[in-house]
């Protein structure tokens, strides 16, 4: 899976690829204001739900728009598991 391209996947997907953080980034390329979602609040959903789903619900803290675009956090997901 290729982690770097927008995901389509549910919650229970994501979480057994052992990707817990992620980086949320602002829909509008000419905002491109991002944020974490610690693995604390990304736990907190239903496994049952689709990233795309939840994609439009986020709205920017800088710009105000609505949508935002998931990516992985890989890093840190790589210290978190050890490999
Ligand atoms: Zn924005």
């Amino acid at each position: 899976m290729n982690v770097q391209c927008a995901f389509d996947v549910c919650v229970a997907e994501l979480r057994a690829t052992g990707m817990r953080d992620l980086i949320v980034f602002c829909q509008d390329c000419r905002c491109s204001h991002n944020g974490k979602l610690t693995a604390d609040y990304v736990d907190r959903w239903p496994d049952d739900v689709r990233l795309s789903e939840l994609e439009p619900w986020f709205v920017c803290k800088a710009c105000g728009k609505r949508g935002a675009i998931f990516r992985g956090c890989r890093e840190e997901t790589m210290m978190a598991v050890g490999r």
